[in-house]
Protein backbone atom coordinates (compact mmCIF):
# COMPACT_ATOMS: atom_id res chain seq x y z
CA UNK A 1 0.00 0.00 0.00
CA UNK A 2 3.01 2.49 1.04
CA UNK A 3 4.75 1.78 -2.20
CA UNK A 4 1.50 2.38 -4.19
CA UNK A 5 0.77 5.30 -2.49
CA UNK A 6 4.54 6.70 -3.41
CA UNK A 7 3.77 5.70 -7.07
CA UNK A 8 0.41 7.59 -7.46
CA UNK A 9 1.83 10.60 -5.98
CA UNK A 10 4.61 10.64 -8.40
CA UNK A 11 1.38 10.48 -11.24
CA UNK A 12 -0.57 13.40 -9.85
CA UNK A 13 -0.55 15.65 -12.70
CA UNK A 14 -1.34 12.92 -14.86
CA UNK A 15 -4.33 11.97 -12.34
CA UNK A 16 -5.20 15.46 -12.29
CA UNK A 17 -5.20 15.63 -16.07
CA UNK A 18 -7.49 12.66 -16.13
CA UNK A 19 -10.13 13.13 -13.64
CA UNK A 20 -10.58 17.07 -13.97
CA UNK A 21 -9.50 17.75 -17.55
CA UNK A 22 -9.88 14.61 -20.01
CA UNK A 23 -13.41 13.32 -19.17
CA UNK A 24 -12.08 10.17 -17.46
CA UNK A 25 -14.35 8.99 -14.10
CA UNK A 26 -12.92 7.69 -11.00
CA UNK A 27 -13.71 4.06 -11.95
CA UNK A 28 -12.27 4.41 -15.43
CA UNK A 29 -8.94 5.73 -14.09
CA UNK A 30 -9.25 3.00 -10.73
CA UNK A 31 -9.46 0.49 -13.82
CA UNK A 32 -6.56 1.62 -15.56
CA UNK A 33 -4.61 1.71 -12.55
CA UNK A 34 -5.84 -1.92 -11.89
CA UNK A 35 -6.81 -0.85 -8.19
CA UNK A 36 -10.26 0.06 -6.74
CA UNK A 37 -12.53 2.73 -7.08
CA UNK A 38 -12.41 3.46 -3.07
CA UNK A 39 -8.36 3.32 -2.76
CA UNK A 40 -8.22 6.00 -5.85
CA UNK A 41 -10.76 7.97 -4.34
CA UNK A 42 -8.94 7.56 -0.78
CA UNK A 43 -5.59 8.73 -2.96
CA UNK A 44 -6.24 11.20 -4.49
CA UNK A 45 -8.19 13.28 -1.79
CA UNK A 46 -5.01 12.66 0.17
CA UNK A 47 -2.94 14.12 -2.74
CA UNK A 48 -5.47 17.30 -2.80
CA UNK A 49 -7.45 16.39 -6.29
CA UNK A 50 -11.14 17.57 -5.78
CA UNK A 51 -13.23 16.13 -8.13
CA UNK A 52 -15.95 19.29 -7.74
CA UNK A 53 -12.80 21.26 -9.96
CA UNK A 54 -13.94 18.93 -13.04
CA UNK A 55 -13.54 21.76 -15.32
CA UNK A 56 -15.63 22.39 -18.77
CA UNK A 57 -13.05 20.79 -20.82
CA UNK A 58 -13.57 17.01 -18.47
CA UNK A 59 -17.70 18.01 -19.10
CA UNK A 60 -17.10 17.38 -22.47
CA UNK A 61 -14.56 15.14 -23.05
CA UNK A 62 -16.69 12.87 -20.78
CA UNK A 63 -19.61 13.32 -22.63
CA UNK A 64 -18.14 13.13 -26.21
CA UNK A 65 -19.78 16.82 -26.75
CA UNK A 66 -16.80 18.90 -28.16
CA UNK A 67 -18.83 21.86 -28.67
CA UNK A 68 -19.61 22.21 -25.10
CA UNK A 69 -15.70 23.35 -23.98
CA UNK A 70 -15.58 25.79 -27.31
CA UNK A 71 -16.69 29.32 -25.98
CA UNK A 72 -15.98 30.75 -28.83
CA UNK A 73 -18.69 28.38 -30.73
CA UNK A 74 -21.05 28.55 -27.86
CA UNK A 75 -21.11 32.45 -28.29
CA UNK A 76 -21.56 31.98 -32.03
CA UNK A 77 -24.55 30.71 -30.60
CA UNK A 78 -26.37 33.18 -28.69
CA UNK A 79 -29.29 35.08 -29.79
CA UNK A 80 -29.54 32.57 -32.95
CA UNK A 81 -31.04 29.76 -30.64
CA UNK A 82 -32.33 29.80 -27.22
CA UNK A 83 -30.50 28.14 -24.31
CA UNK A 84 -32.98 25.03 -23.95
CA UNK A 85 -32.99 24.86 -27.78
CA UNK A 86 -28.92 24.79 -27.43
CA UNK A 87 -29.56 22.16 -24.89
CA UNK A 88 -31.60 20.09 -26.83
CA UNK A 89 -29.16 20.27 -29.98
CA UNK A 90 -26.27 19.42 -28.05
CA UNK A 91 -27.87 16.57 -26.12
CA UNK A 92 -27.53 17.57 -22.74
CA UNK A 93 -30.23 19.46 -19.96
CA UNK A 94 -30.95 22.99 -19.88
CA UNK A 95 -29.44 23.12 -15.99
CA UNK A 96 -26.62 21.12 -17.29
CA UNK A 97 -25.70 23.89 -20.00
CA UNK A 98 -26.15 26.72 -17.86
CA UNK A 99 -23.61 24.72 -15.43
CA UNK A 100 -21.16 24.61 -18.08
CA UNK A 101 -21.53 28.00 -19.64
CA UNK A 102 -20.58 29.20 -15.75
CA UNK A 103 -17.36 27.21 -15.79
CA UNK A 104 -16.41 28.60 -18.98
CA UNK A 105 -16.51 31.87 -17.18
CA UNK A 106 -19.27 32.72 -19.70
CA UNK A 107 -21.79 35.36 -18.86
CA UNK A 108 -25.49 33.17 -18.07
CA UNK A 109 -27.13 36.26 -19.29
CA UNK A 110 -25.82 36.76 -22.86
CA UNK A 111 -27.84 33.40 -23.61
CA UNK A 112 -30.78 34.31 -22.27
CA UNK A 113 -33.85 34.58 -24.71
CA UNK A 114 -34.53 38.16 -25.88
CA UNK A 115 -38.07 39.42 -26.55
CA UNK A 116 -38.91 38.10 -29.82
CA UNK A 117 -38.22 40.85 -32.50
CA UNK A 118 -41.36 41.61 -34.28
CA UNK A 119 -41.71 43.29 -38.17
CA UNK A 120 -44.50 45.67 -39.27
CA UNK A 121 -46.66 44.65 -41.63
CA UNK A 122 -49.68 46.25 -42.83
CA UNK A 123 -53.44 45.63 -42.55
CA UNK A 124 -54.95 43.86 -45.89
CA UNK A 125 -57.81 46.61 -45.16
CA UNK A 126 -56.96 49.47 -43.92
CA UNK A 127 -53.13 49.11 -44.55
CA UNK A 128 -52.42 49.89 -40.64
CA UNK A 129 -49.10 49.00 -39.53
CA UNK A 130 -49.67 45.63 -37.55
CA UNK A 131 -46.79 43.64 -35.11
CA UNK A 132 -45.87 40.22 -36.00
CA UNK A 133 -43.46 37.43 -35.36
CA UNK A 134 -41.17 36.70 -38.10
CA UNK A 135 -41.98 33.05 -37.95
CA UNK A 136 -45.96 34.10 -38.87
CA UNK A 137 -44.42 35.48 -42.56
CA UNK A 138 -44.20 31.96 -43.99
CA UNK A 139 -47.37 30.70 -43.00
CA UNK A 140 -49.69 33.46 -43.23
CA UNK A 141 -49.74 35.76 -46.75
CA UNK A 142 -52.98 38.61 -45.34
CA UNK A 143 -52.51 40.27 -42.16
CA UNK A 144 -55.26 42.30 -40.48
CA UNK A 145 -54.78 45.42 -37.54
CA UNK A 146 -58.26 43.63 -35.94
CA UNK A 147 -61.14 40.94 -36.59
CA UNK A 148 -63.53 43.74 -38.25
CA UNK A 149 -60.96 44.38 -40.38
CA UNK A 150 -60.27 40.41 -41.35
CA UNK A 151 -64.06 40.25 -41.58
CA UNK A 152 -64.01 42.97 -43.99
CA UNK A 153 -61.86 41.81 -45.90
CA UNK A 154 -62.94 38.21 -45.99
CA UNK A 155 -66.22 39.56 -46.93
CA UNK A 156 -65.06 41.36 -49.97
CA UNK A 157 -62.41 38.44 -51.35
CA UNK A 158 -65.13 36.21 -50.74
CA UNK A 159 -63.18 33.88 -53.61
CA UNK A 160 -60.05 34.63 -51.98
CA UNK A 161 -60.67 33.64 -48.41
CA UNK A 162 -58.20 30.67 -48.98
CA UNK A 163 -55.64 32.86 -49.98
CA UNK A 164 -54.99 34.00 -46.58
CA UNK A 165 -53.99 30.12 -46.26
CA UNK A 166 -54.03 29.83 -42.78
CA UNK A 167 -56.88 27.79 -41.78
CA UNK A 168 -56.62 28.42 -38.52
CA UNK A 169 -57.97 32.23 -38.92
CA UNK A 170 -61.91 31.44 -39.37
CA UNK A 171 -61.72 28.73 -36.26
CA UNK A 172 -60.09 32.13 -34.55
CA UNK A 173 -62.78 34.82 -35.60
CA UNK A 174 -65.55 32.36 -34.26
CA UNK A 175 -63.63 31.55 -30.91
CA UNK A 176 -62.59 35.15 -30.71
CA UNK A 177 -66.16 37.15 -31.75
CA UNK A 178 -68.98 33.79 -30.50
CA UNK A 179 -69.89 35.27 -27.46
CA UNK A 180 -70.89 38.72 -28.76
CA UNK A 181 -71.73 38.11 -32.18
CA UNK A 182 -75.10 36.01 -33.72
CA UNK A 183 -74.03 32.89 -35.78
CA UNK A 184 -75.88 34.92 -38.74
CA UNK A 185 -73.56 38.14 -37.90
CA UNK A 186 -70.14 35.63 -37.87
CA UNK A 187 -71.40 34.38 -40.78
CA UNK A 188 -71.74 37.86 -42.86
CA UNK A 189 -68.47 38.88 -41.47
CA UNK A 190 -66.61 35.41 -42.56
CA UNK A 191 -68.84 35.29 -45.91
CA UNK A 192 -69.98 31.83 -45.33
CA UNK A 193 -73.15 30.06 -44.64
CA UNK A 194 -74.42 29.65 -41.51
CA UNK A 195 -74.40 26.37 -41.25
CA UNK A 196 -71.17 26.45 -41.76
CA UNK A 197 -70.45 28.53 -38.55
CA UNK A 198 -72.37 26.69 -36.69
CA UNK A 199 -70.52 23.49 -37.50
CA UNK A 200 -66.99 25.09 -36.91
CA UNK A 201 -68.13 26.34 -33.67
CA UNK A 202 -69.32 23.45 -32.15
CA UNK A 203 -66.22 21.31 -33.69
CA UNK A 204 -64.78 23.87 -31.74
CA UNK A 205 -66.62 22.97 -28.34
CA UNK A 206 -68.37 26.71 -27.88
CA UNK A 207 -71.79 25.50 -27.38
CA UNK A 208 -74.92 27.82 -27.28
CA UNK A 209 -77.48 27.75 -24.83
ZN1 LIG B 1 -57.19 47.45 -40.58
Amino acid sequence: MKREEKSLTKYRRLLEFLLLEDGKTLEEVAKILGISRQALYSEIRKMGIDLKKRNAQWFAMHLGVPQLANADWLLQQKGKVTLRGLARKLGVSPTFLKAQIQRLGLDLKDFKRKPSQLVIVHCAWCNAPVAVKPSKLKKQKYFFCSKQHLGKWLARNRKARKAIYDPEIVDEFIRSNWQTMTDVEMAEQLSISVETVKRKRRKLGLKRR
